[in-house]
């Protein structure tokens, strides 16, 4: 083995559907990084989104899965599935640093998602344990992410990298939202994902009561 540190990154989302958003966004770092691996870790509870729509773990798990198989760099991790309570970055980047401590761990986010993390659950240790790689998403300048960088200390400030990626307007809520008005979400998000939407009835008009709190299509109520 040569003295090269590996470096890994690791994509968190809720995935609610995975999209081709998140797809060259990871590609993207993956190139600029020279990462050997993106390992994708689809959410279970999610800690900000209780208000929308959230398909079940087990569904946003294959459709993640449906969408990296072809990619031989792209893989998949359980560990916010199988944990019990809610998704918290901090408890991944903790489990992943423990799994390799002399990795170096990238942690792939949205711009707009790194701008919140001040006020994530223990934001201290989601800085220890991972470099952070902020892709640039349609709506949120690298100006802010700037303004935001120059408020932390300099050891913060040098694990927090801007990325450029092509721009991709496509958001999960948008598509979501195509869905429940009956257009076409063709293109944005690989074939094999939006069979799988179909045929399993996901994200269908009456996937919300009128107070916004989720409520599963019929078909899911069975599982
Ligand atoms: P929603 O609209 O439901 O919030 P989303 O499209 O933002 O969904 P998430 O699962 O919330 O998808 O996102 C996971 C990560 O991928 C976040 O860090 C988010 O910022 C990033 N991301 C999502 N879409 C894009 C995109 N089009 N370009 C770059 N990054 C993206
Ligand atoms: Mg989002």
């Amino acid at each position: 083995m040569s003295g090269k540190r590996r470096a890994i990154g690791l994509m968190g989302g809720t995935f609610n559907p995975i999209h081709y958003g998140h797809l060259v966004a990871a590609e993207a770092a993956r190139d600029a990084f020279g990462l050997e691996q993106v390992i994708f870790i689809p959410s279970g509870m999610p800690p900000h989104k209780s208000a929308a729509f959230v398909a079940p773990a087990e569904d946003r798990y294959l459709m993640t899965f449906l969408a990296i198989t072809p990619n031989p760099h792209f893989d998949l991790s359980r560990v916010e599935i199988d944990r019990a309570g809610p998704s918290y970055t901090s408890d991944t980047l903790a489990h992943f640093h423990r799994l390799g401590p002399d990795v170096d761990w990238y942690f792939i986010s949205g711009a707009d998602a790194i701008l919140e993390i001040a006020s994530w659950h223990a934001p201290e240790d989601i800085f220890e344990y991972a470099h952070l790689i902020a892709a640039s998403r349609p709506g949120y300048s690298l100006s802010r992410l700037k303004a935001m960088e120059s408020r932390l200390g300099p050891a913060h400030r040098a694990r927090i990298h801007p990325l450029e990626v092509p721009a991709l307007a496509i958001s999960s809520s948008q598509i979501r939202e195509r869905l429940r008005a009956g257009l076409s979400i063709r293109y944005l998000l690989p074939e094999a994902v939006e069979n799988y939407i179909y045929k399993n009835r996901l994200y269908a008009s009456d996937s919300h009561d009128g107070e916004g709190r989720a409520t599963p299509p019929p078909d899911l109520r069975r599982r």
